[in-house]
């Protein structure tokens, strides 16, 4: 048997609702934060006993929005600049024979809201609406090894961004009690420069613009500095 058939168990709620923006690997940015909800029949409780034991979750999932878009046995990653290519194994690009992605992120709490079974999970690296197909507890004894080697992404992607805010974003984040690092997510999110590597080459001011939660934020970018030009919150 070759095929096999598997259903998903829940489904993310994620402040990325779209894949431009969202950092390469989870962790990086541990402000994001969004929730696993748990899809029916597999919503009873029984079924995460015990996982508030455990801060860090692996989280097993369907590269949804791609998935149609097919693979090539080679990739060129971003990382390298978008001209070097590398096998499709030996990277983490989401277009692959299966579109099944893997992230580990930080579990908050475990939760019941409206009939609905929820964990509240940060620092994750998943689009809005991407599919759950298993959870399962970090293991720090086997799965964090210190002296393993990187390839070509041996450290977290750093950049020389800088990022400033104007007046009306500072007071529009302030007032954001439902998330209170809505300003150090944004920066953190600018801060990796999500441009695509052709445009980080382009002279002169460019203007991008993203959904974040239910926000729609507004920023130029002249060299190497971001500035946040408005936010404002979507109806
Ligand atoms: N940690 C995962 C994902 C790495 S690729 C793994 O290693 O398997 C990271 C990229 O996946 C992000 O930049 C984002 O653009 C993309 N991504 C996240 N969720 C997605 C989804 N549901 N469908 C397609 N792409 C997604």
């Amino acid at each position: 048997m070759n095929e096999y058939q598997f259903n998903v168990i829940g489904h993310i709620k994620s402040p990325y609702k779209q894949k431009f923006a969202i950092p390469r690997q989870p962790g990086l940015i541990p402000e994001a934060s969004g929730q696993l909800v748990i899809a029916a029949p597999f919503n009873d409780e029984a079924i995460v006993r015990g996982i508030e034991a455990f801060s860090h979750l692996w989280l097993v999932f369907v590269f949804h929005e791609t998935a149609d878009k097919g693979w090539s046995p080679m990739v060129r990653p971003p990382r390298l600049g978008g001209n070097t290519r590398k096998g499709v194994f030996a990277t983490r690009a989401t277009f692959r024979p299966n579109p099944i992605g893997l992230s580990v992120v930080k579990l908050d709490k475990v939760v019941w809201k409206n009939g609905q079974l929820i964990l509240e999970i940060s620092g994750l690296d998943l689009l809005d609406g991407t599919p759950i197909l298993d959870i399962k507890p970090y293991l720090p004894y086997s799965d964090a090894l210190p002296s393993a080697k990187g390839g070509f992404a041996d450290a977290a992607p750093s950049t020389a961004m800088t990022v400033s805010m104007s007046e009306q974003a500072r007071i529009f984040c302030q007032q954001q009690q439902q998330h209170p690092h809505l300003q150090v997510f944004i920066e953190k999110v600018l801060k990796q420069d999500p441009r695509p590597p052709y445009k980080k080459q382009r002279e002169g001011e460019q203007h991008y613009g993203m959904t974040l939660y239910d926000f729609n934020i507004k920023w130029t970018v002249n060299g190497e500095h971001n500035h946040v030009t408005e936010i404002t919150q979507l109806l």
